[in-house]
């Protein structure tokens, strides 16, 4: 099959409003009479389900949490980007474009990127107006900072609770909707499977999670809106259930599933600290503004601390390799999520890890205490001030703008981080991959659509901090709403699509077979075991590092234990309860399929991509390579010619860069 993005014609600026000038429209006496089921509702189906209800479909929204508000979505910490440029330092909707294609190794659908550049600003008057408590200035004026890999201020937040914020103002919206009877809302409702009719998207198959009972949904389209799939990995940053269940699905009915080798290995988590661990935690990237990355220089201070005999706090100066500040002195602290994490990894590879696992680095704050501390004493006319006073004033700004996450980190650690250094590890975080779309997010199945982080369109091999979320709400409130009519247009004389079909029927048939089987199979080892036992070789062999040999036996192992898992799989309870292993037990089952074809995707693309490196091309100056063009491509930027992503080549040759044979496809 030919893959037809149907990127529209025309200067990349123009595209989208050309399109949304030509492109087919629904009456809205004609969307009264056409459904659209929605699987997820966290900030791109939340907002996509508002929307859809609000211009007047008719929405059947699902999640299997009780609440929208319980969506992963509600984790997010940081922010989320616009290019409003209120800071007056330079941002455009170029800028966030360009950054954003870079940041993604250039692996990001171009024409995607700019529109969602482009609605960005939209995003933030859309959110100010449902109320979300943005961050304000001293004059009330909406506050920004800084994320990595840009050389601008973009980033609107809310605490560290943005993710939470925004899904409340999404939560509003659709209340709306539901009270008004737009979005009859399905909580407690897993999609098991998708039902095709006549080759096009016509409803899905969902089991309600407290009574058990198999239900038959249509509708004229199905939206994907179901999240992440970082959980194959066991240990991630994302909620407990997120999972890829929805997405597989599609996949197997013939979706298809782009890049979905390229994780996000985020650098500022809490490390991990033993085997039993069932979840990562993040630290927010927010705090690399702050923050400063260090690991001592000298390996016996690194043993001293190890053994508790010395703490970091002893160190002086001089004896602290401030690492990203001396490999990247443009960006420093805020390089891209990738470049800091593999220079962590590649810091504790070397024996720098600074604690018992030999798997963590400092983010020290201290130069922030005594930079507010000192900025503080000047507005409040203190003279003079102690060593002590200084401290105390900077660690109270900082407070007010990380306390939340100070206060979290302190509870799972159990060291008080106004006092030491927090210890941070990269750990998995988000998926770029996911069911691939077109321009208008349809996947290769007419009539089936995914949007939020469920699809793989705008982020390449890495994704830039603070853009998941403006992704997510940029496919919801402004771009499927439009694209989803274009093909809804044709449908104004269907009518309701019946679920008394031999599809929903063999649809159904299926998943109560495989509900049956999990119940019946009296096997030995719990779904746990198996999710545990894939993560273990996700992370060991498709993780940060990976090379052809490694990948084969992942691909061999996975198969294997798939195998096992259908043979020796045990499911306590009945199929009529409400059954928390029953529903893991067939996520893991996706999750062990999806493995496998990641593996594959990591062997074929023999490629250095995003947070990954193929060990293969890591001569001796390999990683150094990667970096050396990061940081001229971005001199080079700094010099104030920015040149087109596709252009990156040209800029390296421009400053006279040997470019290595690394795969820019
Ligand atoms: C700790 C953390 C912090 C983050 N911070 C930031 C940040 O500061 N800025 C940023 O831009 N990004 C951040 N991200 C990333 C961002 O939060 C996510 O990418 C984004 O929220 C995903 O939104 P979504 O709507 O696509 O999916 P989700 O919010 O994951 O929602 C998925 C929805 O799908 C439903 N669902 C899933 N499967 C099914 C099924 N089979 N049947 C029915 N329903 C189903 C769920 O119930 C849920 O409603 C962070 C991520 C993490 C893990």
């Amino acid at each position: 099959m030919a893959l037809d993005s149907k990127v529209p014609k025309g200067p990349i600026k123009d595209k989208w409003t050309d399109y949304k000038n030509h492109i087919n429209l629904v009456n809205p006496a004609n969307k009264r009479n056409i459904d659209v089921i929605v699987v997820g509702t966290g900030l791109a189906g939340g907002s996509a389900s508002a929307t859809l209800a609000e211009l007047g479909y008719n929405v059947k929204a699902f999640a299997y949490q009780d609440s929208p508000r319980r969506a992963h979505s509600i984790a997010a910490q940081g922010g989320i980007n616009a290019a409003k440029n209120y800071q007056g330092d330079g941002d455009s909707t170029y800028r966030l474009f360009y950054d954003t294609v870079k940041g993604g190794d250039y692996r990001s659908r171009e024409a995607n990127v700019y529109r969602l550049a482009e609605v960005s600003a939209n995003i933030i008057d859309q959110c100010v107006a449902q109320g979300v408590p943005f961050a304000r200035d001293y004059g009330g004026l909406l506050d920004n900072r800084s994320f990595g890999g840009v050389l601008v201020s973009r980033t609107f937040y809310a605490k560290g609770q943005t993710g939470q914020q925004l899904l409340l103002g999404a939560y509003s919206a659709m209340n709306r909707q539901i009270a008004r009877g737009k979005i009859e809302m399905f909580n407690r409702h897993e999609m098991l499977d998708v039902v095709i009719v006549d080759g096009k998207a016509r409803g899905i198959i969902a089991r309600n999670l407290v009574t058990g009972e198999i239900e038959r949904h249509s509708a004229h389209a199905v939206v994907i809106a179901s999240g992440g799939y970082g959980n194959v990995y066991f240990l991630s940053t994302n909620a407990m259930g997120s999972n890829v269940t929805a997405g597989w699905k599609v996949h197997k009915k013939g979706a298809y599933f782009a890049n979905p080798c390229y994780t996000q290995i985020h650098p500022t988590c809490i490390p991990r600290s033993g085997d039993y661990q069932s979840k990562l935690t993040l630290m927010s990237e927010s705090l690399r503004n702050d923050g400063r990355i260090w690991v001592p220089k000298h390996r016996e201070d690194v043993l001293a601390i190890r053994e508790g005999s010395k703490k970091p706090t002893e160190l002086t100066e001089d004896q602290r390799d401030y690492y990203l500040e001396r490999r990247y002195p443009a960006f420093g602290n805020l390089v891209p999520r990738d470049v800091a994490s593999r220079a962590a990894k590649e810091r504790s590879d070397a024996g720098y890890g600074v604690n018992a696992t030999g798997e963590a680095v400092y983010l020290d704050f201290a130069a922030s205490f005594e930079r507010y501390g000192k900025e503080q004493a000047k507005i409040h006319n203190i003279s003079n001030p102690s060593e002590a006073k200084i401290k105390e004033l900077g660690q109270a700004i900082v407070k007010a703008k990380y306390g939340n996450l100070f206060q979290m980190y302190e509870k799972i650690v159990d060291e008080n981080p106004y006092e030491t250094p927090m210890m941070i590890y990269p750990a998995v975080h988000y998926t770029m991959g996911g069911v691939w779309v077109d321009y208008n997010l349809m996947t290769t199945i007419p009539g089936c659509y995914a949007v939020g982080e469920a699809n793989f369109s705008d982020h390449g091999a890495n994704r830039l901090g603070a853009s998941a979320l403006m992704q997510g709400l940029a496919d919801g409130y402004f771009v499927l709403p439009y694209t989803i009519g274009d093909y809804l247009a044709d449908d104004i004389r269907t009518g309701e699509i019946s679920t008394e079909s031999p599809e929903f029927e063999d649809a159904e048939k299926e998943v109560t077979q495989r509900i049956e089987f999990f119940i019946n199979n009296k096997g030995t080892h719990s779904v746990d075991y198996y999710h545990k036992k894939l993560g273990k070789i996700m992370w060991d062999k498709c993780g940060m590092s990976r090379n052809a040999e490694g990948l084969k036996t992942a691909i061999e192992e996975i198969s294997a234990l798939r195998k096992d898992f259908w043979q020796n799989v045990k499911v306590p309870g009945t199929t009529t309860e409400y059954n928390e292993q029953l529903a893991k037990a067939g996520r893991v089952a996706d999750f062990l399929e999806l493995g496998e074809l990641f593996a594959k995707d990591a062997l074929i693309r023999e490629e250095s991509a995003g947070g990954h490196f193929r060990e293969e091309h890591q001569t001796e100056d390999g990683e150094a390579q990667r970096m050396k063009e990061f940081q001229f491509v971005s001199a080079w930027e700094y010099k104030g010619e920015p040149k087109d992503a596709v252009l990156h080549k040209e800029a390296l040759a421009y400053e006279n860069i040997e470019v290595k044979e690394r795969s820019y496809k």
